[in-house]
């Protein structure tokens, strides 16, 4: 009997013109249109993805961002006016990759954030993430290591990133990174050393291939690369960086640099050098006279500053922000019904501590937790519907002993 002759019900091919001919119900389709109709639905979905990205990533405007940011960040103005537009050109430039209006090729720009510790750098990196509602992570520069030596690859970075979205790889792939005490992977001297390096720049030379934008195998679990491990390729190139550090002793390169600029042909200062707050000159020539490579810095092109708080700063942090550290006490007390009442001069006199004590914004929590302590384990259990925080109580709680305690481990 004459065997039907069958073809591909797609391109009409017959199955000796093809591999692999697939049967369904009613017809076949050959490994040709399946290559094809392949390629057709990848194009398709990667469309549908740009258009989901920009249907998902609540693409503010830069005033936008900055009136978002002033909720939770007080103050730093400069800083959150910097950081909008970087984060607002980084996903504008995420969104129209691969489109056809990408003539110029907009290129990645990292940010440094330098300022003193407990300024808010990480809070302005934790709001922005969770603004964009993109995966965040957050990572000591200093438990890393380059490879074969003990602590952690910088590829265990992008772990915790994937760890973070559940692994979804496409989530990971524009998320934000933040690399906190970047300063203390500084080169020690100025001088490129000879000697490796383990913990300075042997870090700051892997770090940047993570930086630029490639791919990066990375191992799932974090931890030490393994032989025998499956790897999770990672493309860094829409990954935004952030870094931040502290930099003590900055100050001195950028005194040097603004003395030898001034006496410059040219170059004469006009304006009054304010002494108090060098930081705000900070430019990228003083991070690498701190110790960062120049092929780091090419990598993070936005570096600004974060200004040290002052008082009214701590006061304000202590009661405006969106989540504020008394407003989540109010909460705490109000779940069991209580009203929480604080006299004014409390809050003086807790910002007071904070800046004896040199706790800083940091040190607000803790001292309010070691005001707080007694009356929320005393107070749920009782049937009192207030709680009145006098200045005497807040004095009585916090004896100068505790304080002592208090300064030893921040
Ligand atoms: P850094 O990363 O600069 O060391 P953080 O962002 O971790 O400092 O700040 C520590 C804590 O201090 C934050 O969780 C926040 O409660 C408070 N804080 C610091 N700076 C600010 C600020 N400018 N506005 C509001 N809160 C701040």
């Amino acid at each position: 009997m004459e065997e039907k002759k069958v073809t591909c019900s797609f391109c009409g091919r017959s199955k000796q013109e093809t591999d692999v001919l697939i049967a369904g119900t009613t017809g076949h389709i050959c490994n040709l249109c399946i290559s094809q109709a392949h390629e057709i639905i990848s194009e398709e979905m990667e469309h549908k993805v740009r258009k989901d990205l920009a249907e998902e990533l609540t693409l503010l405007k830069p005033k936008e961002i900055k009136e978002h940011l002033d909720t939770y960040v007080i103050g730093q103005a400069h800083a959150k006016k910097v950081l909008s537009v970087a984060v607002y050109n980084h996903y504008k430039r995420v969104l129209q990759e691969g489109t056809k209006e990408q003539e110029v090729e907009i290129e990645k720009s990292n940010i440094m954030l330098v300022g003193k510790t407990g300024t808010g750098k990480t809070l302005l990196a934790r709001s922005i993430a969770k603004m964009l509602n993109v995966p965040f992570t957050i990572v000591d520069a200093t438990v890393l290591t380059e490879a074969g030596y003990v602590g952690e690859d910088v590829e265990g970075i992008l772990s915790r990133l994937l760890q973070d979205c559940d692994f979804d790889l496409e989530l990971a792939e524009r998320g934000i990174v933040f690399i906190d005490e970047i300063d203390k992977i500084a080169r020690k001297s100025d001088n490129p050393s000879i000697t490796r390096d383990v913990s300075g720049e042997g870090v700051q030379q892997a770090m940047l291939k993570l930086l630029e934008g490639t791919i990066v195998n990375v191992p799932p679990q974090g931890g030490r690369k393994h032989p025998d491990q499956k790897y999770i390729k990672v493309n860094t190139k829409n990954i935004l960086f952030i870094c931040g550090g502290a930099f003590d002793g900055i100050e001195r390169h950028i005194t040097k640099r603004m003395n030898t600029n001034a006496l410059g042909f040219g170059n004469a200062i006009d304006e009054q050098i304010d002494d108090s707050n060098l930081l705000q000159y900070v430019s990228p020539q003083d991070v690498k006279s701190f110790g960062i490579i120049p092929e780091l810095i090419g990598r993070l092109p936005v570096v600004t500053h974060l200004d040290p708080l002052d008082r009214e700063a701590l006061r304000s942090i202590l009661t405006e922000p969106k989540n504020s550290i008394i407003k989540q006490y109010r909460k705490l007390f109000e779940i069991d019904d209580i009203v929480l009442k604080i006299d004014d001069e409390v809050f003086e006199f807790i910002v007071d501590k904070a800046e004896e004590f040199d706790l800083g914004a940091r040190g607000l929590r803790t001292i309010c937790e070691a005001i707080m302590v007694d009356a929320m384990f005393e107070l749920p259990s009782s049937d009192e519907k207030e709680f009145h925080l006098t200045l005497s109580y807040a004095k009585e709680k916090l004896s100068r002993k505790k304080l002592r305690k208090l300064r030893a481990v921040s």
